[in-house]
């Protein structure tokens, strides 16, 4: 029929019986080219483009004030789904922080992992999306005299005191 040759791909297309004067394909790549060639073209030769382009997002913001407000009053799910996300934010942030912020110096990474068990398990272990981290704290060394002699060195008098 009338197909004609995309002037971005070079690709045979078939133009739109609404756009009779189409030269680019329906190609998303080939529509955004398009669609910046023109913009940069139109700031190029247009001053009044140019100029609402330079301004629109101030003055647009300048005559919606309230459009961000209504909004959110509009759409709950979206808010709170942006909170939860910003919750995530700060406290990944608040880890960053803490992580550079510790006084232990040797730090010494461990290959234990976590196991989970009971009912509610399969369902934690494939929807947490927070990988556990355990701390692992240097306890004081226990006074020497708190420390229980090895079985063999017991008295034999506290062995017998036992048994009788
Ligand atoms: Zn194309």
């Amino acid at each position: 029929m009338n197909e004609r040759r995309c002037r971005c791909c070079q690709k045979l297309f078939q133009p739109s019986k609404y756009q009779p004067r189409q030269r680019v394909c329906g190609d998303p790549l080939c529509q955004r080219k398009r669609r910046t060639e023109y913009h940069q073209q139109k700031i190029a030769t247009d001053p009044e483009y140019r100029e609402v382009c330079r301004d629109s997002p101030r003055k647009w913001r300048a005559r919606h004030p309230d459009y961000w407000k209504r909004y959110r009053s509009d759409h709950p799910a979206v808010v709170e789904r942006n909170r939860q996300q910003q919750q995530t934010r700060d406290r990944r942030r608040r880890l960053r922080q803490l992580a550079n912020n510790t006084s232990a110096l040797d730090l010494k990474r461990s290959a234990a992992q976590v196991w989970l068990l009971g009912a509610g398990a399969a369902h934690l272990a494939n929807n947490n999306s927070a990988p556990a981290q355990v701390w692992v704290i240097e306890a004081l060394a226990p006074r020497p005299d708190s420390v229980p002699p090895p079985c063999k060195q017991q008295p034999s008098g506290l062995e017998a005191a036992s048994a009788g």
